[in-house]
């Protein structure tokens, strides 16, 4: 694949670091491999860098946050403005680029790309609206008041399943209130990142305020993100294993932290649920991106009245999908994004069937070969199964049966997770009972997508600290300051 070849504008595609406004190669010369994951082919080759590299960045950042804070936040915002612009007049290719490095499907791929410039325009917007407040003074002589300020230097790591999205998120709320920027992308979608960064350069974001460092070495980028005293904040989206290492490392620093971090979704279909919806949103939240979201449904409870008659529905359509190359037509399933992940989805199916579960459809390679995966679904799910405590991260949705609305929502909060959890069922009644009672960021009811700019993003428990996009986004990267003025 020539991906020079197929896109518009092919200064998107960039192999260098971005540091202090520049694309740099790595100061070794060492690069590594981006490969398609449909075919194994390298597509790019990209700076590899090192942990001075990223003390660099942090150097640049820490220069230029000042000014730029400086700045009225209208002036901000109309430079973000400028950004969120560029990426829609250069969405295809961007999802060109997103859908080579990654895999999803091509629309899957737009989808996203509007999606994450969203987030852009949405705190364009927001940044204009950062206000303190003039507090009621107890004290005849003093005026009590307060600031809110930008944090300053944030550091972002980020995954390879939402490129783009992940990105803008943490991004564009940190910068357009007066932050700059450290960020390491997955290292399987740089060049999402590195677009974005090109893209931003030729808005008029200055020098150092966003920085972008890719690298092999995670775990020596992310220790000197953490330990470096003028990074004041850390945000991530990945897994909660990696959560916990940063949060550790960053005790020393007391830094402001936000984790988006992994998910354990439950979907339950009560007996009052309409059939249709119920099928739409099991499919909307478990199949899309090939099952690889942190808010995919990961276990799937149905009441007893209905689970033979949505199981059967739910399999008809899942048989039905068509699994391929992100870029050929109709393709609603590509691969799992490599090996590791593949093999984890061979095991959980493995397991559930060992321990009695039953295949209706999928539940093996599929053709395509590589880490192509069949849709599947699989019943009789129960409790001791490694997908009813892991998330599988691959399109298998496996169907546990329940009684009771009490039996639902315990089985639900079993986890040590606290993301998404989605219900259907059309009474009303029930519709608040069980959304109070599930102990997650998010409880959705009769519906599968709900992702958007102006809905808070996050999760409770081992799912993480913070939200993400909305009116909350932003205050992740403020302080608030007292200030008091006597002698009046
Ligand atoms: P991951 O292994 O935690 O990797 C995420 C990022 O962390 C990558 O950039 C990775 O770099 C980096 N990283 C790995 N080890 C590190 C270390 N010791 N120090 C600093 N950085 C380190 O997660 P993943 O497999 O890419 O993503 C899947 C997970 O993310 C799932 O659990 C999913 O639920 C979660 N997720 C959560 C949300 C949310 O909003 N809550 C959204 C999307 C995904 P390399 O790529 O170089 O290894």
């Amino acid at each position: 694949m020539d991906l020079h070849s197929l896109v518009k504008d092919s200064s998107l595609i960039q192999s260098g670091a971005y540091i202090n406004g520049a694309f740099v190669s790595a100061k070794s010369g060492a690069t590594f491999d981006v490969t398609n994951p449909v075919t194994n082919e390298v597509i790019a080759k990209v700076a590899d860098c090192d942990a001075s590299m990223m003390e660099d960045a942090i150097s640049a950042a820490h220069a230029a946050q000042p000014a730029w804070a400086a700045k009225t936040a209208k002036e901000r915002a109309n430079i973000l403005k400028k950004w969120y612009d560029l990426c829609m007049e250069n969405a295809d290719d961007l999802a060109i680029i997103l859908t080579a490095e990654m895999g999803k499907p091509l629309a899957e791929a737009k989808g996203e790309i509007g999606y994450g410039s969203s987030f852009i325009e949405w705190f364009a917007e927001q940044a204009k609206r950062v206000s303190g407040d003039v507090l009621e003074s107890p004290f005849a002589d003093k005026k009590f008041m307060t600031l809110r300020q930008p944090v300053g230097v944030f550091a972002a790591i980020t995954p390879w399943n939402f490129p783009n999205a992940m990105i803008t998120r943490k991004v564009a709320p940190g910068i357009a209130v007066g932050c700059a920027c450290v960020l390491k992308p997955a290292e399987q979608t740089p060049l999402s990142a590195l677009a974005l960064a090109e893209l931003a350069h030729r808005a008029g974001i200055p020098a150092g305020i966003i920085n972008i460092i890719p690298g092999m070495d995670a775990p020596a980028l992310g220790d000197v993100m953490c330990r470096d005293e003028r990074v004041r904040k850390i945000t991530f989206t990945g897994s909660t294993e990696v959560g916990r290492i940063l949060m550790r490392q960053s005790a020393d620093t007391i830094k402001k932290i936000s984790l988006e971090l992994g998910g354990n979704a439950p979907l339950i279909v009560f007996d009052d649920a309409d059939l249709d919806v119920a099928v739409e949103g099991a499919i909307a939240s478990k199949y899309r991106n090939a099952g690889q979201t942190c808010v995919c449904a990961n276990r799937v409870f149905v009441q007893a009245g209905i689970y033979d008659k949505f199981a059967a529905a739910l399999t008809e359509k899942v048989a039905a999908m068509k699994v391929g190359d992100g870029f050929d037509n109709d393709v609603v399933q590509g691969p799992i994004i490599d090996q590791q992940g593949f093999e984890k989805v061979e095991r959980h199916v493995a397991d559930a069937v060992a321990k009695g579960g039953t295949i209706l459809t999928g539940g093996k390679a599929h053709e395509m070969g590589g880490t192509f995966y069949e849709p599947t679904v699989i019943t009789g799910a129960q409790k001791e199964m490694q997908l009813y405590s892991e998330e599988t991260f691959g399109p298998v949705a496996a169907l546990f049966k329940f009684d009771t609305e009490e039996e639902a929502i315990t089985l639900a909060n079993d986890t040590i997770f606290g993301l998404a959890a989605y219900y259907f069922t059309k009474d009303v009644g029930r519709v608040f009972r069980v959304g109070e009672a599930l102990e997650y960021g998010m409880a959705i009811a009769n519906t599968g997508a709900y992702s958007s700019e102006i809905g808070p993003f996050g999760g409770v428990k081992a799912s993480g600290l913070g939200r993400e996009g909305s009116i909350y986004g932003v205050d992740e990267f403020l302080e608030i300051k007292l200030m008091v003025v006597g002698g009046i």
